[in-house]
């Protein structure tokens, strides 16, 4: 049976998949920080990772932590001296690498966290493994990586620590698939991602394969999309990741591809009607469609739509017309028709 994880008031593991993601700038800049901390909460996320390079950060990091009710995750990669100073500093979990540190400095973090009850996220990549584990792995890359998780899974329950998340990723899609099926057997939450993925348009397609294909399989527990670029597409590219395979409560939003029959600029209207619903949880369709005549039949399961219809727009629910409005006004009424469904 696999463990559930406590990370705040998130619980790693306990069924819900929840979203990740990094804030991309210094944690010294405080203020930025916060900002950017809320528009992430505000689009979704669960759970904010922060980078903690220097004590400097460590100081800024608490700041930080004092003044928002989302749970925080320090992100430390070679000095245990900032993971224990992270956890005092009120982290609920840290990410360190263990093959970064020495034994006596992973146990001093171990028994830091077991003092302040937090969790540790394990996080290993394809660029962790030496010659040695990959000779004892008769040159497998994946098998290596993952007797090295083992070997590190073991440690912290030797330990008699068990907060633990597992993470190993790759910026290859099947090596990350193939590598998290073998840890989904270590009885433990996973945290998915395909990291370094790119720029927005490549990264989620890579995520959302990667990432989707284990979801699909009920492997994982905890997902980050990471991309190159605002962290807030990152939440929405999870949201819509979860939304898609019936794992998130939200919107279902559909727009016809367009063709001949269209008249209206469906792009535009699909793009401002999509903005102003993508933030509602709850289980509702929202169609956009280009014409009057095939939209409403070819979205018969929408809870509302709107079509294009010749210097108008036309409304209908579960493929019914209902109302004809005059287009300069039509998306605004369109919004009002939205809000008293909600
Ligand atoms: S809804 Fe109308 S405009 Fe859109 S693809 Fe279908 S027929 Fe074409």
């Amino acid at each position: 049976m696999k463990r559930i994880v406590p990370v705040g008031n998130i619980n790693i593991g306990d069924g819900k998949i929840s979203i990740q993601s990094m804030t991309n700038i210094p944690v010294e800049k405080i203020d930025e920080t916060l900002h950017q901390i809320d528009k992430l909460q505000q689009a979704g996320c669960d759970i904010v990772r922060i980078a903690v390079p220097t004590m400097a950060a460590v100081k800024a990091f608490e700041q930080v932590k004092k003044q928002v009710n989302i749970p925080l995750v320090a992100d430390i990669h070679f000095d245990y001296r900032l993971a224990i100073a992270a956890i005092e500093a009120g982290a609920d979990k840290i990410r360190i690498n263990p093959g970064n540190v020495t034994k006596s400095q992973l146990d001093k973090v171990i028994d830091c966290a077991k003092k302040h009850n937090i969790s540790i996220r394990i996080g290993v990549n394809s660029g962790s493994v030496n010659a040695e584990e990959l000779a004892l792995a008769s040159g497998n890359r994946s098998v290596a990586l993952i007797n090295s998780l083992k070997d590190y899974v073991k440690y912290f329950e030797s330990k008699d620590f068990y907060n633990i998340v597992l993470s190993v990723k790759s910026s290859d899609v099947r090596e990350t698939v193939e590598l998290n099926r073998m840890a989904a057997q270590l009885g433990y939450p996973l945290h998915l991602g395909v990291t370094e993925a790119g720029l927005p348009q490549q990264g989620m397609i890579k995520n959302a394969i990667g990432i989707g294909s284990l979801l699909l399989d009920g492997i994982g527990d905890t997902i980050r999309v990471s991309l190159t670029g605002d962290p807030v597409e990152e939440v929405q590219c999870a949201k819509d990741i979860l939304q898609s395979l019936g794992l998130r409560e939200g919107v279902t939003f559909v727009s016809c591809p367009k063709c001949g029959r269209c008249s209206i600029d469906l792009e535009n209207v699909a793009k401002e009607v999509y903005n102003y619903v993508k933030h509602i949880a709850k289980p509702l369709k929202i169609a956009v469609m280009g014409c009057e005549v095939n939209g409403p039949g070819e979205c018969k399961e929408a809870d509302l739509g709107i079509a294009g219809a010749n210097g108008q727009f036309v409304f209908f629910k579960k493929g019914v017309l209902y109302k004809r409005v005059d287009a300069t006004c039509g998306i605004e009424e369109f919004k009002k028709e939205i809000d008293l469904l909600l």
